[in-house]
């Protein structure tokens, strides 16, 4: 015991310096620089931080403006810090430090484009991101993969899920929750007589998202093909992330009109008036990719000065062009058993038209894809345990 404190005291360099705002550590070579407050608010501490939940204590208002760095003791795997003005002492593994470094790294919660593999129709076409749904249930590295395709590549695509009704809810609940809709928890694609949605005929659908009318949209799809006897009826799926990486690049003008004008989407009928104002091409706050909201069946009369319409018009139409470009639309068949879970928020999906004397019948559902996330981060836990 004593020994070890000897040691503990050999290896450390004690720097007092007079009171700094920020604090400086070596880190291979390079100097990561931390802000006093930062390094406070952070505090692993048992006084901080609750060590059952991980959960802070303690708010910004409970932490003194003037927080101050007032010595720092540092032994080759901890540095410890002393803050003023009360003296707080915290400590923080230098591994900890290296991996929250201020810088750019930050991949964030993957859901902007930064975090994703966009593709093109030829990158994905004769190797879709598949699975069978025997082997997603039987294998949790088997799960990793395809609900990680959904995060990365946008959607996956699991075979013989069992042609039975409600079969798609068992998807759905294997990483989440069923999102319910005024279209029900479930809801069947096929021709209906007096259909409330242009989804439940057999006409051509052009790529779009679901339910841009809602606020917050349904972030995942989910289609279950039962039946598919018809000619006709391929399913087009479009990434929309890429579509709009490819706007800005060819007329980043353009791309900044649709990013920012609010299109007011709507949705009624009988039992329903859903209404939301969102852009087409939604982009965090420095500016990447996060949401692609399209569907030219419910945008409503957008009522804005003038000239922004006359610009609005153009964008969109640019837009519209590129979203049926070959080279960005993937088509393939949807055999019975087929399960496909897409990101609502960014894969645009179509079909094509199909006579309406035939047998197609897809069952469906939403849910979201904050559960799926987590449910890949647990799974990868166990995985990589
Ligand atoms: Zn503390």
């Amino acid at each position: 015991m004593y020994s070890q404190v000897l040691d503990r005291e050999v290896s450390m360099t004690k720097s007092i310096a007079a009171d700094s705002d920020h604090l400086d550590v070596d880190a291979d070579g390079a100097t990561l620089r931390f802000p006093a407050l930062w390094l406070r608010d952070n505090c692993p501490c048992v006084e901080c931080r609750d060590p059952r939940t991980g959960q802070k204590f303690l708010g910004i208002t409970d932490l003194a403006e003037d927080t101050a760095v007032t010595a720092v003791e540092q032994t080759d795997t901890e540095v410890t810090v002393v803050l003023g003005p009360d003296g707080h002492r915290s400590t923080f593994s230098r591994s900890w430090l290296a991996g929250n470094a201020l810088d750019d790294g930050d991949p964030g919660d993957g859901r902007t484009e930064r975090g994703k593999r966009l593709w093109l129709a030829d990158d994905l076409r004769g190797r879709l991101p598949e699975g069978s749904w025997a082997d997603y249930l039987a294998d949790p590295a088997e799960r990793v993969r395809c609900l990680d395709a959904v995060l990365r590549q946008g959607f996956v695509l699991l075979r013989d899920v069992p042609c039975e009704d409600g079969a798609v809810r068992d998807v759905a609940e294997s990483f989440g929750y069923v999102r319910e809709t005024n279209y029900g928890s479930l809801f069947d694609v096929r021709v209906e007589a007096t259909p409330n949605n242009l989804a439940f005929t057999g006409l051509a659908i052009s790529p779009h998202t679901d339910n841009p009318y809602r606020d917050p949209v349904p972030t995942l799809q989910l289609l279950h093909c039962l039946r598919n006897a018809v000619d006709g009826g391929e399913t087009g799926l479009v990434d929309g992330f890429r579509a709009a990486a490819l706007l800005r690049a060819e007329d980043p003008e353009v791309f900044a009109v649709l990013a920012g004008t609010p299109v007011p989407f709507a949705f009624a009928d009988a039992d329903t008036a859903l209404r939301a104002d969102r852009p087409l091409i939604g982009v965090d706050p420095a500016g990447r990719i996060r949401e692609v909201r399209f569907n030219n069946r419910s945008i409503q009369p957008l009522r804005l000065p003038y000239q922004r319409i006359v610009e609005f018009y153009a964008a969109y139409r640019r837009f519209a062009e590129l979203l049926v470009r070959p080279d960005l639309l993937l088509t393939f068949r949807l055999a019975p058993g087929d399960c496909l879970i897409f990101d609502n928020t960014r894969v645009l999906h179509a079909r094509t038209a199909f006579a309406d004397t035939g047998d197609r019948h897809l069952q469906g559902c939403y849910a979201d894809l904050d559960s799926l996330i987590s449910s890949l981060a647990v799974l990868r836990r166990k995985v990589d345990a």
